[in-house]
């Protein structure tokens, strides 16, 4: 069953189609020639028994006037040329128990008896022939009714016969011979042969055969035809159209033929056509959007696919990356800016602290990493951003060192010496390393602006900030305190250092001549470890103390906070010290 339902299922559904309407078709077919073939063959055989039936009745008629005309004696050449007949396969009269009548003497001795005479001559020789056995059950039908019984029985050579058993009455002429005893004389027994009926019935089976395979046939040629035109062909629009779509065609239509279901289809289809391309087209032009969006974004933009693969590299993306889309592809993403553990660091943003933006191609450049996830959460690529922030971190920087820069003098100014100390302090505090401060301010200054003038006062103002950028080194930090004081930050520098540097400073700004004219510094030193200091607020004071001390000492000269080694000391500042040394004495 499985099977069969199966093999239905694997058909089309037109050959499904044909299959079920002609096998109702056909079977109905067949039942009504079946039906009009059995009526037909019951009309043969009655039409052929009504035949036969009258034929006997004639038969067992003219016996009786051959009988009853007193021919008894030729009674058995009647029964010998009816039995000739074609149709008639044998012809016997029987007496009423089952025997064959004319064989014997028995009948003629009767008969001579009871006329007294010999009126019949008797036969040279008798025969005793059972024909029918005397309890026959059609036999005693016939003896009891007294009317013709057809029989159909199969002949010996299994031929299918037609038998009659027909009572002979003992009719008022029959007495003078046979008496009137008995109401009947004997039982004819006809049998015919339903060979010319059974050829009817096959000739009629035939014909029904033929006509039902051309029914049969006309039937399935017009079921085909209709099933083609009507459910084939539109399906098969249907079926071309939607493979057509599926192949990215969607310009396509199908006709609507009619109103039938299928054509609903076609309508439905058309329909649905429409709408994705509309849907279709407003993607696109999304797309388009995008891409132009992409394309054109300042900011490089590197995606990849569920594998990893980079496959949209954008024109920035190269500018910035100074890479060919090729190369970029080619390399993968983790290779983009030659650091594979930043990369990954960057898309996962997990237990790693990363630095706000690298460079690379001479570039500052800040990098944003998603992963891109579709409805389902699961990952389908990544994405990557790359902004070049090169220019910025430009402006950021001026406008930090502008910032901490001093306008008039272009060293640091006091702001920077406030954050740099605290950083400077603790950093030599914590591991004990040398740092060096200088502080010095300019000698008379006010009577030298009231000489000469504020604005040459700023001119030579602005002469020392350029001699501090030339003398001290790139590690050192010259700012501008306040005013016409200045300091300088010494990073790495023992308290010798310092003192070396500036006197040699002191000496520089003593024989400095700023249009003519010139000006001297009074300096204070202090140095860490040497001098203990617990923060820059008396790091700064104790540099002042120093200072102070040097105006005290008579100006123009270097003072420091703590005792400077004279070993270390080149040897034209030996007798600095000493000449301090022997003033302090005093
Ligand atoms: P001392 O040797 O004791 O330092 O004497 P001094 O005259 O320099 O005394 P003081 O330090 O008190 O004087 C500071 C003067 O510096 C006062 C002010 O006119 C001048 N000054 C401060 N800032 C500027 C500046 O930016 N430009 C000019 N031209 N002068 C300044
Ligand atoms: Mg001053
Ligand atoms: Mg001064």
């Amino acid at each position: 069953m499985r099977f069969v339902s199966n093999l239905f299922q694997s058909l089309s559904i037109s050959a499904r189609v044909m299959l079920s309407t002609a096998s109702a078709v056909i079977i109905l077919l067949l039942w009504i020639i079946l039906f009009s073939v059995d009526r037909q063959e019951k009309t043969i055989m009655a039409q052929n028994e009504r035949t036969m039936t009258m034929m006997v009745t004639n038969v067992i008629s003219a016996l009786h006037t051959i009988m009853k005309a007193g021919y008894a004696n030729i009674a058995h050449d009647f029964v010998t040329d009816i039995r000739s007949d074609k149709n008639i396969i044998d012809f016997k009269i029987l007496r009423s128990n089952g025997q064959e009548a004319f064989l014997d003497n028995k009948s003629i001795e009767a008969v001579n008896r009871r006329l007294g005479e010999q009126e019949f001559l008797a036969r040279d020789s008798e025969e005793t022939r059972q024909v029918l056995d005397p309890k026959d059950p059609d036999l005693l039908w016939v003896n009891t009714n007294l009317r013709l019984l057809p029989r159909y029985l199969k002949g010996e050579d299994n031929r299918d016969l037609l038998i009659y058993l027909a009572p002979v009455m003992n009719g008022e002429k029959c007495y003078h011979c046979h008496g009137s005893d008995q109401e009947l004389r004997g039982v004819v027994q006809l049998t015919t042969s339903l060979t010319q009926a059974e050829l009817d019935i096959a000739q009629t089976r035939f014909q029904a055969s033929i006509i039902a395979s051309v029914a049969v046939l006309i039937l399935l040629l017009l079921l085909y035809l209709m099933i083609r035109y009507t459910l084939v062909r539109p399906l098969g629009h249907v079926r071309d159209a939607m493979e057509m779509v599926t192949g990215g065609r969607l310009d396509m239509t199908i006709k609507v033929p009619g109103r039938d279901e299928i054509s609903e289809i076609a309508k439905s289809f058309n329909m649905m056509i429409f709408k994705l391309r509309e849907t279709y087209e407003g993607l696109r032009r999304e797309q388009d959007k995008l891409s132009t969006i992409i394309l054109g974004a300042l900011d490089g933009i590197v995606v990849t696919d569920g594998q990893q693969r980079v496959v949209l590299v954008n024109p920035s993306a190269e500018r910035i990356l100074g890479k060919s889309v090729k190369q970029i592809i080619d390399g993968g993403w983790e290779t983009i800016i030659d650091d594979p553990s930043y990369m990954n660091a960057v898309l996962n943003r997990r237990g790693r602290e990363i630095p706000d933006l690298v460079v690379y191609n001479n570039r500052a450049i800040k990098i944003h990493g998603a992963t891109l996830y579709d409805d389902q959460k699961s990952p389908i690529g990544s994405s990557f951003m790359f902004r070049d922030v090169t220019e910025e971190k430009k402006l950021e920087d001026k406008l930090r060192l502008h910032a901490i820069t001093d306008v008039l003098t272009q060293v640091y100014n006091r702001r920077f010496v406030d954050e740099s100390l605290i950083k400077e302090v603790s950093r030599a505090q914590r591991y004990n390393h040398f740092f060096g401060f200088i502080l010095f301010d300019v000698d008379h200054f006010k009577k030298f602006n009231d000489s000469y003038g504020h604005d040459q006062g700023d001119r030579v103002l602005q002469a020392i900030g350029r001699a501090m950028k030339e003398h001290f080194r790139t590690v050192d930090f010259p700012c501008r305190f306040g005013g016409e004081e200045f300091c300088v930050l010494l990073p790495d520098t023992s308290v010798t250092g310092t003192f070396v540097v500036a006197e040699r400073f002191r000496r520089r700004v003593e024989n400095m001549v700023v249009d003519g004219l010139k000006v001297t510094v009074s300096i204070g030193i202090v140095a860490m470890p040497a001098c203990e200091v617990k923060n820059p607020e008396e790091l700064i004071k104790k540099a002042d103390d120093a200072l102070y001390e040097a105006k005290r000492n008579g100006r123009n000269q270097v003072c420091s906070a703590t005792p400077v080694m004279d070993e270390e000391l080149p040897e034209d500042m030996v007798d600095i010290l000493e000449k301090q040394a022997s003033r302090l004495g005093q």
